[in-house]
């Protein structure tokens, strides 16, 4: 049996013939209009914008989201959107969808706190692709401690009067809105609200964040807020219910990440299982070295138990009985698991490995964002700790 990236996948008792077609059409887009362009998108820093149009026509930004908005729902379960996140991983550009759907965090919010007259508003244009939303929590002053959060949203008449900055905001320089965490009650979670901020409001204003060690061609920025005046319509739930708003779409914004890791260590598998067939050392292959076997096996074992965990957490989440020490245990078992597959692929491919314009290189660039994004390692521990009354 060869081990690459489709032998490499655990069967999973759960997928119909629905999920596995999907797979075939969305890999067959993914060929033909990204898999091209990766390097080339990587090293200029930003995604076409034509692309947004090309997936809303192809139907991947609008998987799962409500029919009535432009998005395909019915027929469509947590499998599909794990195989979104499995296929787009494939490319190994951890910028595409932290930019292409970086909607996938800021729209939830809207759909299940937003007034009806807010959903009408953003929601379509942002499914057809021709408008973009970013979620913005983290702030200069720390990302982890979302319950002390500095930015402020003071009630004035029918607005709300926002001063702050939030910061590492993946697709805000070109997000139309920012779904945005405020302070408009006194300290703690219970002071915080959520605001759809948009961007072409006074007093925004954005610098970028292209300095970067991966995700070049996501357009991370910084976001500052003078006396902004936000229409209180804008609000998400009830004033001072915005750690519930925030919190409620944590589940499926780290099990997406989980996902995006496993595939990502899957590339580095098939690449390196690729190279230590053909490449020849010392009179025969590298795969003929026992070394070599034996990291190639321990990546492939630590892939599995991985693809179990997800395969699990998956049923949780559809079941609804997800915990969320579960998502967090495994959103640091995939980002352990990615960092050592990157490491090891590269040893592999030896120097060629660290040569810009294969994947391995940039997955192993890009690779330590993983346990620092959507909720740190340290955070993700000690979520998982509460399970256990500690
Ligand atoms: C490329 C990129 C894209 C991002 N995209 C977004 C986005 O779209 N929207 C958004 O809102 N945010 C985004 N983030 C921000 C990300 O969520 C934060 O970086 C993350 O939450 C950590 O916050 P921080 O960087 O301020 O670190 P801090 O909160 O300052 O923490 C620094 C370190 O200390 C550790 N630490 C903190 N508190 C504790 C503790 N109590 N015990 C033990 N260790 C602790 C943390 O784990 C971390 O390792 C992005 C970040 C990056 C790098």
């Amino acid at each position: 049996m060869s081990l690459s990236f489709d032998s490499a996948r655990l069967p999973n008792p759960d997928l119909t013939e629905e999920h596995h077609a999907w797979r075939d059409q969305l890999r067959r887009f993914i060929d033909r209009e990204i898999m091209p362009n990766v390097d080339e998108w990587d090293e200029q820093g930003f995604l076409p914008d034509e692309l947004w149009g090309k997936a809303a026509e192809f139907g991947l930004l609008g998987v799962g989201y409500p029919e009535q908005y432009g998005g395909t729902e019915v027929g469509i379960d947590l499998h599909h959107v794990n195989i979104v996140s499995e296929e787009i991983s494939r490319t190994s550009l951890g910028g595409l969808p932290s930019t292409l759907l970086s909607h996938g965090i800021g729209l939830p919010p809207v759909l299940a706190f937003g007034s009806e007259e807010l959903k009408s508003e953003l929601v379509p244009p942002i499914l057809a692709g021709e408008k973009r939303i970013s979620l913005a929590i983290t702030e200069p002053s720390g990302g982890s401690d979302v319950a002390n959060m500095q930015t402020t949203a003071v009630r004035d008449g029918d607005h709300y009067i926002v001063n702050g900055s939030k910061t590492f905001i993946s697709g805000g320089m070109g997000a139309d809105w920012a779904t945005t965490g405020v302070r408009t009650g006194g300290k703690g979670g219970a002071g915080i609200s959520v605001l759809v901020i948009p961007m072409d409001l006074e007093g925004v204003s954005r610098t970028p964040l292209d300095k970067k060690q991966g995700w070049w061609c996501s357009d991370t920025a910084t976001l500052y807020f003078d006396n902004v005046r936000v229409p209180v319509g804008n609000l998400l739930a009830e004033e001072g219910h915005g750690f519930l708003v925030i919190a409620n779409n944590f589940n499926n914004e780290r099990l997406a990440m989980s996902v995006m890791m496993e595939a990502n260590a899957r590339v580095c598998l098939e690449d390196a299982v690729n190279w230590a067939r053909d490449r020849k050392t010392f009179g025969k292959r590298l795969a003929d070295h026992q070394v070599i076997r034996h990291k190639i096996v321990e990546m492939k074992q630590r892939i599995t138990t991985c693809q179990t965990y997800i395969q699990y957490c998956t049923r949780q989440m559809a079941a609804g009985t997800a915990e969320f020490g579960d998502i967090a245990m495994l959103k640091i078992q995939c980002s352990q698991t990615v960092e050592f597959c990157a490491r090891e692929a590269m040893q592999i491919l030896g120097g060629i490995g660290y040569m810009r314009g294969n994947r391995v290189e940039r997955i192993y660039r890009e690779v330590r964002v993983n346990a620092i994004g959507g909720g740190s390692e340290e955070i993700m521990r000690d979520l998982a700790s509460r399970a256990f009354g500690l």
